[in-house]
């Protein structure tokens, strides 16, 4: 009983050596990808957002591959939390989606690459404070946490599947009523 369980955990720790190995060869070396998004890849790694995404894929039991600009996309992400079909941290996008689901929303990555440029302009991880505040912001304002979150607007709400819902009837009343 103990044979299969010790070489399965064997296995998953030698895929995380090999993990580390491709982020750390995707930092040292440029491999093609363009000046500016090597300088959002140098920057979140400095700002230790790319780390941290790297702890969070361990976590997460996810495989790490490279993906476009400087990229890393850590698929079959399995950790419960957060229940989003993808999320960033640093240069890091975490996938939750199969290949099939990831296959149907080719802008979803699109979206997710936008939030590894805000954690270069933010510092990093103080992004994950400032981000709460936006979402609680967006909740405030209209019931959901991505409508009028800066963060995700800017990104594109489309782009990340969300539906932009209005302002809760107190706003619209008090200050936006030319958009009844
Ligand atoms: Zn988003």
């Amino acid at each position: 009983m103990t044979l299969p369980a010790a070489g399965t955990h064997g296995l998953a720790v030698r895929a995380s050596t090999a993990d580390v190995e491709l982020a750390f060869d995707h930092l040292r070396h440029n491999n093609g990808v363009q000046p500016r998004y090597r300088t959002r890849q140098v920057v979140n790694w400095i700002n230790l957002s790319t780390p941290l995404g790297l702890l969070v894929c361990l976590i997460g039991r996810a495989q790490l591959e490279q993906g476009e600009h400087g990229l890393l996309l850590a698929r079959r992400y399995r950790f419960p939390l957060p229940p989003a079909p993808a999320f960033t941290l640093g240069n890091v996008i975490l996938i939750r989606l199969d290949d099939e689901k990831l296959d149907r929303r080719p802008r979803l990555l699109v979206h997710e690459a936008r939030h590894a440029t805000q954690y270069a302009w933010c510092i990093g991880p103080v992004m994950l404070l400032l981000y709460a505040l936006a979402a609680a912001w967006s909740w405030l304002l209209t019931g959901d946490p991505a409508s009028r979150n800066v963060f995700e607007r800017r990104a594109g709400l489309n782009d990340g599947g969300y539906k932009e819902r209005p302002l809760r009837r107190v706003f619209q009343t008090s200050t936006n009523r030319r958009d009844d």
